[in-house]
């Protein structure tokens, strides 16, 4: 990814954003989105509350296999991505990363305003909603009373590394994102410890690697256990109750815990947004891929008609056509005329391929 596309954790609530078109999802549909809107001259922007695209392929299945991507006789999910991405690097699109799309309203000069839940806004005139089974949402640990907490001193994510400035940090979990956010906030807190409940884990040999060194090195806690009580109160955490692998229980004190317990997919803000829904897809029809309402398209494992298939190239399809009306309001007097990339060279100077 060029930095222009790397997020970074921190980003906050920038300037209004005016564009042509938002996508809503930065899945692999999104992702093609930004291609076939590119190719009509249409410059796009992709939200996505996950902090890196890809969508389910990158975030559910990376390594497994896909055998059925046209061309590609076998490709992994997140080589499927990689490949993507550089397939959309001639457009340039703007990612916004770790940002959910919580508002889409019609403004009174026909254009959509769509704000996220870090407070950016976006105007547009082409909305693309690309958000497949709806939005990654953190899995809440079982903890009773979690919730007084979460927000002030339970986080779910990392958006300011400076926030976690000399703070106490338990963080909880074995994955890659507990290990990577261990080593990422170990230098600018008071102190870190990572609590997990064996000694095996599931995230890269290398980060493992880098944070028993710290162990080891006196700069991080590594703490073999199961969290089971949060203390404190008004949601400044004191303590938390930890059960260690000999059964026996002990309190581990710290004013902040970032649990990362994996992602559920959840419909999310989708549908508080005034579009029809059914069984919580939104129809479309398979013409143009548009929504109830005009300018507001849905394409991918969001949207619902007659013979759909939650299919990845039937997603690629419908982003081929969504882009053909989306020109049209973009471009209410240009018409689109019909090439092909082999031979045209407006199109492949688009491209930057002539
Ligand atoms: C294990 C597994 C194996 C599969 N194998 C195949 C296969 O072999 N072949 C095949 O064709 N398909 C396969 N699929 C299905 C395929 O992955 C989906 O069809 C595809 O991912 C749909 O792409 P999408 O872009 O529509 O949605 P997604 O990949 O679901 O991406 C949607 C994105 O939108 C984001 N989002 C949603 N709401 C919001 C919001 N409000 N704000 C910000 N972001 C939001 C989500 O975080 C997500 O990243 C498989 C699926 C699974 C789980």
């Amino acid at each position: 990814m060029s930095p222009k596309d790397t997020p970074e954790p921190g980003n906050g609530a920038g300037p209004v954003v005016e564009t042509q078109a938002v996508i809503i999802g930065a899945g692999p549909v999104g992702l093609f989105a930004v291609f076939e809107l590119g190719l009509a001259d249409i410059e796009a922007h992709l939200i996505d509350i996950l902090d890196k695209p890809g969508g389910q392929c990158a975030e559910l299945y990376p390594e497994k296999p896909i055998y059925d991507i046209p061309g590609l006789p076998v490709v992994s999910g997140q080589e499927l991505t990689v490949r993507l991405l550089e397939q959309i690097k001639p457009f340039n699109p703007t990612f916004h990363l770790n940002q959910r799309v919580e508002a889409l309203e019609r403004c009174e000069d026909g254009r959509w305003r769509l704000v996220t839940d870090i407070g950016q806004e976006f105007l547009t005139t082409v909305v693309v909603v690309a958000a497949g089974g709806g939005s990654f949402t953190p899995k809440r640990p079982p903890l009773e009373g979690i919730e007084d907490f979460e927000g002030k001193s339970v986080f779910y994510s990392v958006r300011r590394i400076e926030d976690f400035r000399d703070r106490n940090i338990l963080i909880i979990g074995g994955g890659d994102s507990a290990l990577d956010w261990t080593l990422s906030l170990q230098p600018v807190a008071k102190s870190i410890a990572l609590l997990h409940r064996r000694d095996k884990f599931r995230a890269s040999p290398d980060s493992v690697k880098k944070m028993l060194e710290l162990t080891e090195a006196g700069k991080l806690n590594f703490v073999l256990g199961q969290a089971m009580e949060l203390h404190g109160s008004e949601g400044a955490l004191e303590a938390v109750t930890v059960r260690g692998q000999d059964g026996e229980t002990f309190r581990h004190a710290c004013d902040t815990v970032l649990p990362f317990f994996g992602l559920t997919m959840k419909l999310g803000p989708v549908a508080d947004w005034g579009l029809n829904l059914h069984e919580n897809l939104i129809p479309v029809d398979t013409e143009k891929f548009e929504t109830s309402e005009k300018g507001v398209f849905a394409i991918g494992d969001i949207n619902q008609y007659p013979g759909k298939l939650k299919l990845i190239l039937c997603g690629f399809h419908e982003a081929a056509l969504m882009a053909q009306q989306a020109h049209k309001y973009i471009y209410p007097d240009k018409e689109l005329r019909f090439e092909y990339t082999t031979s045209s060279s407006n199109l492949q100077k688009k491209l930057g391929v002539k």
